[in-house]
């Protein structure tokens, strides 16, 4: 917070001047700080007479940081599903723990989940920790952060991992908060520190140009979000051998004041890119909406699915659920055709581990071409239309 020391103080009104945010007021001769003061620190180098200071509330240390041990993944369950992002961190969360010699435990919430936990333990899991009510079959902020945040408290992993998805980013941070602890959203790699096992967590920065690895030396848990794609899930092997533990549902965690009366899939979020092999990607080259038309068709003879660069969807020629990159979503299909798409950092985020990449590009030193394993130099809209029929006289071969 920032403080003033009275006695120092000159009443000169400098500060006033110097707050770039209108946050101080000077009355009766002493500077008043107001709500909109973020701690900048101007009015501080400013003061000839070193009046006011800040004073940063002290980072919390945990006595001891070895009562923490193992990983804890939450593996989300939805429309009777598992999100395919719970076995990609099963993946990272077995990796990590093997490192240590730990334990892997899975936290599986919802309704009718079925034979979902031996699943998980074919995929990495030493223990799942199965909540499973009728109450929780809608995801509820309230009831899944209460029911997380126990487990935790109850069971003290050193590292918590959920999936970057809507539901993940929705309740995670509110679980970390009651927990005094960081969270890393939107992480691409995690590994162990040599040194002390703390857990390097890496995530684009800056818009994405630069990648911030991010630690959290005195606090436990170390908390971190991770993008679906990103991470690669272990085969199901069903000799592996875990324990399902039955968790006693407590009534405080069903008591919530959200009452979920219906819930619906969008049409738009139907489309999902990331579970497609084949994407066919369209960007600004297409020139308008209508240049959709041939990444359909070429979609449909291929039979894959059309996703496209922010610049389109910001354009609202597609729907956001199509927006591959950092700021939409990460995918690795077997084959990424970009169509009249540049390859700026921020696309390239969401497309790199692709198996295959193949750019299409009248520019010939469009970056995309840095990223792709085979790269036609020409204008879409001619070389589009004889994609579609020599692939059209294939299949009709
Ligand atoms: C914080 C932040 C987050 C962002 N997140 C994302 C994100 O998630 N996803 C994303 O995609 N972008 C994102 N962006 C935007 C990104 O920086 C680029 O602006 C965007 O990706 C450009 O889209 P584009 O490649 O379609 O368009 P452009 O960069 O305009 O490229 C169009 C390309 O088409 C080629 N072209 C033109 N006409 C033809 C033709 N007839 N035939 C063949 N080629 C042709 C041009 O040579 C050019 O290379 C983000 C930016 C910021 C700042």
């Amino acid at each position: 917070m920032l403080k003033l020391n009275e006695e120092l103080c000159i009443g000169c009104g400098v500060c006033e001047d110097s707050c770039p945010f209108a946050a101080i007021e000077m009355i009766d001769a002493l500077p008043v700080i107001g709500e909109s003061c973020n701690l900048c620190g101007a009015c501080v180098d400013n003061c000839e007479v070193e009046a006011l200071s800040i004073k940063l509330a002290a980072i919390s240390e945990q006595a001891d940081l070895t009562d923490w041990q193992g990983v804890m993944v939450y593996c989300e369950f939805r429309r009777g599903a598992l999100a395919p992002v719970s076995l990609e961190l099963l993946g990272i969360g077995r990796k990590l723990a093997d490192t240590k010699g730990l334990q892997v435990a899975a936290v599986l919430i919802g309704g009718g989940t079925g034979d979902v936990a031996k699943q998980l333990i074919g995929h990495g899991a030493d223990v799942v920790f199965r909540v499973d009510h009728e109450d929780l079959t809608f995801f509820s902020e309230e009831s899944y952060s209460a029911i997380l945040t126990d487990l935790i408290k109850e069971n003290k992993p050193e590292i918590v991992l959920a999936g970057a998805t809507a539901i993940g980013r929705s309740f995670v941070p509110a679980v970390a908060i009651t927990l005094n602890a960081g969270l890393t959203a939107d992480c691409t790699a995690l590994e162990l520190r040599q040194e002390d096992g703390a857990l390097l967590q890496t995530r684009p920065a800056f818009g994405g140009n630069i990648m911030a690895t991010i630690v959290c030396p005195s606090h436990r848990p170390q908390m971190a979000t991770v993008r679906p794609k990103v991470m690669k899930a272990l085969d199901f092997d069903d000799t592996r051998i875990g324990e399902i533990v039955d968790v006693e549902i407590l009534s405080k965690w069903l008591d919530t004041k959200i009452e979920v009366v219906e819930s619906v899939v969008s049409e738009e979020t139907n489309v999902n890119i990331q579970e497609s092999d084949i994407l066919i990607s369209g960007g600004r080259g297409l020139e308008s909406e209508k240049g959709f038309e041939l990444i359909s068709q070429l979609a449909d003879v291929m039979d894959g699915n059309v996703s496209a660069s922010r610049a389109v969807v910001d354009a609202g020629w597609i729907p956001y659920p199509h927006q591959v990159g950092q700021t939409g979503k990460t995918v690795a299909p077997k084959l990424y055709i970009a169509c009249g798409i540049s390859g700026a950092v921020q696309h390239v985020a969401g497309m790199q581990s692709s198996e295959m990449i193949v750019a299409i590009n009248r520019d010939q030193n469009a970056p995309i071409f840095d990223v792709a394993d085979y790269g036609l130099v020409g204008d879409i809209n001619e070389i589009l239309p004889k994609l579609i029929r020599k692939i059209e006289q294939k299949r009709g071969e």
